[in-house]
């Protein structure tokens, strides 16, 4: 019987292991922490409210075409849509608002954007599951949906200022302008359009749901599948070095380039520890998670029953803040991210009490404190949002990267998402997952398709992984 060993139990890391554990292979996850999961942590950070560290909502998950073939609701894992998806209020106290729905999406941003907003996101929502089998993947391949992937892919390599351009409303452009900020770039960036468009059409697909319980319920479900499919977890245990890696016949990293550079040490072919080494990373979020009586109060109707709120205000504001914080300036207003997964799963508040999630675009390794930058743009759209917030829990840059080394200087999607990065991801290669060394192998979101809790780089990992054992590869293959 073969053995792997993966370092990490992040949702990639588990995705890998338990593909490799299906396909007959013997495995051992090492993770550094105390707790498994890495961005799909879930705890009571305040008292009796179940937070999410780090990953809230799951559009990319609910559609990653691996996790979809693990019949995970059998180990617990159980999602929820609010509502409304996503809401971007104005300053005026119009909001653009994202629904399920293209159609009830498109009839709110008015009859030439709602037009334009059809044409657009119905087909490729439509056939997002098999446009998903060639974007949730590396670049550099045949696609199996070549016509469909192009209608996706022109679009999303223009910059999503262009994008913007073409709609008039203030709603509409700052709706898509609000997802497209997801990209962590500046949104005049060449193929910054194609992170936007492809979460607002997963959501259109599948809605922008929660697991139940919090996203842990994500990695507790893939750990629960890898014990039932013969593997097993370490927690605590740091690997630093090749030295402390048990034996094994493949090894698949689920971290960051930098730091498989540091722990492969010599044994990495130099313009591979070259190309780790000059890995990019983006800007940092800065979080704080609240304990809100009553939740919070919003001006806007669409604000108080969304899981996602974006508030950054008008497209131009939100696109001045991002090009602040990729220039290294903490903007006076950043974009700011709230969740509000207490709406759909209620077994996360505490009678009237609710967590409510949010963080801030900040620069690469911002050491100043951005609680009330943050505060201040909730107040802006929800007067008397701070007399109702009874406790809090911040996480700066500094503290992700201690929380979890792959967040870099608090990069959170670990890799910037530059034109080159977003293609190749870590570096140029037919098979990104490959570090060059024989039987050792990249999984984390530094590998294509990046960042989210699909499990995606690890399924794909473990692919090449079960290739180079000359086993059938049980996926992507
Ligand atoms: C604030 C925040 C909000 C986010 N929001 C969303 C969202 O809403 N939706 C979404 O899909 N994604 C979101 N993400 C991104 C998502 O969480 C990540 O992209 C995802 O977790 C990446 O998974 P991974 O398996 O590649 O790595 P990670 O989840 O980072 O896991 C890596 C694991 O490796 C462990 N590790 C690191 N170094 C070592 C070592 N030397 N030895 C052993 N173990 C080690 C870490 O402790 C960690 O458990 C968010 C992230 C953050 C932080």
């Amino acid at each position: 019987m073969s053995t792997a060993v993966v370092v990490g139990s992040g949702p990639n890391g588990l995705a890998g292991a338990v593909a490799l554990a299906r396909a007959g292979v013997e495995v051992t996850v090492l993770e550094a922490a105390e707790t498994i999961g890495g961005g799909t942590r879930t705890s009571e950070l305040t008292p009796g409210l179940l937070h999410d560290h780090c990953s809230a909502t799951h559009p990319m998950a609910v559609g990653s075409p691996f996790l979809k073939t693990l019949g995970l609701e059998r180990y617990g894992l159980r999602w929820l849509l609010p509502e409304i998806d996503c809401a971007h209020p104005l300053d005026s106290g119009d909001a653009g608002v994202l629904y399920r729905s293209v159609r009830e999406t498109a009839a709110g941003l008015g009859p030439r954007d709602g037009r334009l907003w059809r044409r657009a996101f119905e087909p490729v929502a439509a056939g997002f599951d098999a446009l998903a089998e060639d974007v949730m993947g590396p670049v550099l391949r045949v696609p199996r949906h070549p016509l469909r992937l192009a209608r996706f892919g022109l679009p999303a390599l223009l910059p999503a200022t262009a994008v913007a351009r073409a709609l008039r409303t203030g709603t509409a452009r700052a709706l898509y302008g609000g997802v497209a900020a997801h990209a962590f770039r500046p949104l005049h960036r060449p193929a910054t359009a194609a992170v936007g468009l492809a979460i607002i059409a997963a959501g259109h697909r599948y809605g922008w749901p929660v697991a139940e319980g919090g996203s842990r319920a994500i990695t507790d479900a893939l750990a629960a599948l890898l014990d039932a499919s013969g593997g097993r977890i370490e927690t605590g245990v740091r690997v630093r070095s090749a030295a402390e890696l048990p034996p094994a016949d493949v090894v698949l990293f689920d971290l960051a380039p930098g730091a498989v550079a540091d722990i492969l040490g010599d044994r990495l072919p130099g313009r591979v520890a070259r190309a780790y080494r000059g890995f990019r990373h983006g800007p940092g979020a800065f979080k704080v998670d609240f304990a809100v009586e009553g939740g919070v109060p919003w001006s806007s109707e669409a604000a108080r029953r969304a899981g996602t709120v974006h508030l950054g205000g008008a497209f131009e504001e939100v696109a001045h803040a991002e090009r602040t914080v990729h220039a290294g300036r903490m903007p006076e207003r950043p974009f700011v991210l709230v969740g509000q997964q207490y709406l759909a799963d209620p077994t996360r508040s505490r009678g009237d009490v609710h967590p409510v999630w949010t963080y801030a675009h900040v620069p690469h390794g911002y050491d100043g404190d951005a609680t009330e930058a943050i505060v201040a743009q909730i107040e802006r759209f929800a007067p008397g949002f701070r007399e109702r917030v009874l406790d809090r829990a911040v996480r700066s840059t500094t503290a992700f990267a201690e929380y979890n080394p792959n967040f870099v200087g608090g990069d959170i999607v670990t890799g910037a998402n530059t034109a080159l990065q977003l293609v190749a991801r870590p570096r140029l290669a037919l098979d990104p997952y490959r570090t060059g060394v024989p039987g050792m192998f990249l999984c984390s979101a530094a590998t294509p398709p990046g960042a989210g809790a699909h499990g995606m780089c690890g399924a794909h990992a473990a692919a090449s992984a079960l290739r180079y054992l000359g086993s059938p590869g049980t996926f992507g293959s």
